[in-house]
């Protein structure tokens, strides 16, 4: 047992045994956001305003304001975001331990190749436990699809040319089993939201949001590089802004990976 396991993280940083996955995708005013059918509200994605440019308006210094949703690119939903969840936690109130966790990856990119509306069952997951242990504790569960691929292209990414969207999820039995059975403290998908692209019409409409968020659990969405993660071993660090009465806020998330 090393006596400071911090120093120890420290000499693997810098000696290359363990290495920082940026699991965040670039957030601009290209990146893709949900799109609710009617007759609901859709959310705006980001908007960039200039204050100055080492200009008149302030000759040595640049700056910019945004517009964005909370709900927006890389982004983490808060329990209270769904009326399940809706007595539980903002954003704000999201306890650190939470944010720093161990983290599972659960890969369906073949299947969800073939197979845009490809569902991830209870059965699947036990299925990977059989093969590579327990979930974690207080960990999360990565659900990898290979839509990361996508995410620079709107039209592909959220791929509704047939009138509505069709992207890989959750079961509604395995986002019950989730919340309610699980250790798991999130769930993290490479999609626009934490629900497939049909889960609109699922029962109860969205089960992840449902009972994810309704159980004071956490979802991130539209992570990136899922594929240079091994199944486990990885620690998962999300951090949204502490944004007072947040329902969710765009996170940077890094994974810090065992490299032998
Ligand atoms: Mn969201």
């Amino acid at each position: 047992m090393p006596e400071n396991p911090v120093a120890s993280l420290i000499e693997a940083l810098a000696g290359g045994g363990v290495e920082v996955i940026d699991l965040t995708q670039p957030l601009n005013e290209r990146t893709p956001v949900i799109q609710l059918p009617e007759p609901f509200v859709n959310t705006p994605g980001l908007k960039a305003h200039e204050i100055s440019h080492y200009d008149d308006r302030g000759p040595a210094w640049a700056w910019r304001w945004l517009e964005i949703g909370e709900h927006v690119g890389t982004h983490l939903d808060a329990p209270i975001h769904w009326i399940s969840g809706r007595e539980s936690l903002d954003v704000s109130e999201i306890p650190p331990h939470h944010l720093v966790a161990p983290a599972v990856v659960v890969d369906r990119s073949a299947e969800s190749a073939e197979d845009p509306d490809y569902l991830l069952t209870v059965d699947d997951i036990r299925a990977f436990e059989a093969e590579h242990g327990p979930l974690p504790e207080g960990g999360w569960l990565l659900l990898r699809t290979g839509w990361d691929a996508r995410a620079h292209d709107e039209a592909a990414f959220l791929n509704a040319s047939s009138g509505s969207p069709r992207s890989p999820g959750f079961d509604t039995e395995c986002a019950r089993w989730l919340a309610e059975e699980s250790p798991l403290i999130g769930v993290g998908v490479e999609t626009v939201g934490i629900d497939a692209g049909a889960a609109g019409g699922f029962d109860p409409p969205f089960p992840v949001h449902y009972f994810v968020l309704g159980a004071g659990k956490y979802g991130v969405t539209q992570l990136a590089n899922l594929g240079s993660l091994p199944p486990t071993g990885s620690l998962l660090v999300v951090a949204p802004l502490k944004l007072t009465d947040g329902t969710g806020s765009p996170v940077r998330v890094f994974a810090l990976v065992p490299r032998n």
